[in-house]
């Protein structure tokens, strides 16, 4: 092992809502923290999938924008605290264990740490594409002054795509698409959008084609065969999201995520995670149980660091 090198006390991957959290409390229990961030910013999910979506289910906010969320969560920490080291743009690659040491290498460097936190998300996502390829075609929120006046395709069936419509439909006069008769999204949201939105089911994409700046998108039926054409001004695809897992180590997981105990520790001593990232009977993939359990884990990280120092909490 490099003689110079730093270890820090805990190394947190991922700044999403469990890394931001995380590293709040680690700095508050005096821990030597990096974080390591593969996107040039902060907020996960809340700034990078959904970032227009109004949240109404995060304690204490009756309804708050996913991005100012995301701001409050990042807002709340002490940068220019001694504890906290924050990289963006780096992506962990490999976690090796030597001498009771993690040794993690990313795209750009190698860190040492005593204990790692694993916020990932789940892993580097990326949104499942159509095959058709045009720029007016996309695949995350757009503001209120893109949608103003247009008229908006929306393909999909999850939250994502009726969130979006249900937003976009203040602004703009939308069609919802989508492939079954059944929306796997919010019944409240969903009937909003039903009295707002043209909502066409079960519809299969068959073509896209773009004419003097005008989408002319045909569909079929999928119980009657029958082909429609629908016209827009852009067209936005919520088809889910693929993940490029991220394979550090050997952890033990369930459907792809990672196993926790209840202090959030991983089937490799030191190595824990929270957040969409982990798994344990009754996980709810939410924000405010991906703070619950970002806290526990530092918790039980500061015990283990500072034996017989009494966390000061309030
Ligand atoms: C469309 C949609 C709507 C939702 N709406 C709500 C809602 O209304 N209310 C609610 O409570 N929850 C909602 N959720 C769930 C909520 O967003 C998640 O539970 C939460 O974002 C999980 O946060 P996280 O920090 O665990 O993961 P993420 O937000 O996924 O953050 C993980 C971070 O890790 C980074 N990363 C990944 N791999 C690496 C690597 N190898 N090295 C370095 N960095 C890495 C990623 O770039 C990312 O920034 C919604 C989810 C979706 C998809």
């Amino acid at each position: 092992m490099s003689e110079n090198k730093k270890i820090y006390d805990l190394v947190i991957i991922g700044f999403g809502v469990s890394g931001i959290y995380a590293s709040l409390n680690a700095s508050i229990r005096n821990l030597s923290t990096l974080v390591i961030e593969s996107l040039p910013s902060y907020g996960g999910k809340l700034t990078n999938v959904y970032k227009e979506k109004e949240i109404f289910d995060f304690p204490g906010f009756k309804r708050i924008k996913a991005e100012k969320l995301a701001d409050n969560f990042y807002g709340q920490i002490d940068l220019e605290n001694e504890y906290i080291t924050v990289k963006y743009n780096e992506k962990i690659i490999t976690i090796k264990e030597e001498d009771n040491t993690f040794i993690l290498s990313s795209n750009k460097d190698t860190y040492f740490s005593k204990y790692i936190l694993i916020t990932d998300g789940g892993g580097a996502f990326t949104p499942r594409k159509i095959p058709f390829d045009y720029s007016e075609i996309y695949y995350s929120f757009q503001p209120e002054e893109f949608l103003r006046g247009k008229r908006i395709i929306v393909l999909g069936g999850g939250d994502s795509a009726v969130d979006f419509a249900s937003f976009a439909s203040n602004y703009a006069t939308v069609s919802l698409i989508h492939r079954r008769n059944d929306f796997r999204s919010s019944e409240q949201t969903l009937s909003e959008v039903k009295k707002k939105v043209e909502v066409l089911t079960p519809y299969n994409l068959l073509d896209v084609e773009r004419k003097n700046n005008v989408f002319r998108v045909t569909v079929q039926n999928t119980e009657s065969g029958m082909v429609n054409e629908i016209e827009g001004d852009a067209i936005f695809v919520f088809y889910g999201v693929e993940l490029a897992k991220n394979s550090y180590l050997d952890l033990e997981r369930t459907n792809g995520l990672i196993n926790v105990t209840s202090t959030m520790e991983s089937s490799v001593k030191g190595i824990y995670g929270a957040g969409d990232t982990i798994y344990y009977p009754g996980k709810v993939k939410m924000i405010a149980s991906a703070c619950s359990e970002a806290l526990t884990a530092v918790e039980e990280i500061a015990h283990l660091v500072y034996p017989n120092k009494s966390i000061n909490r309030h």
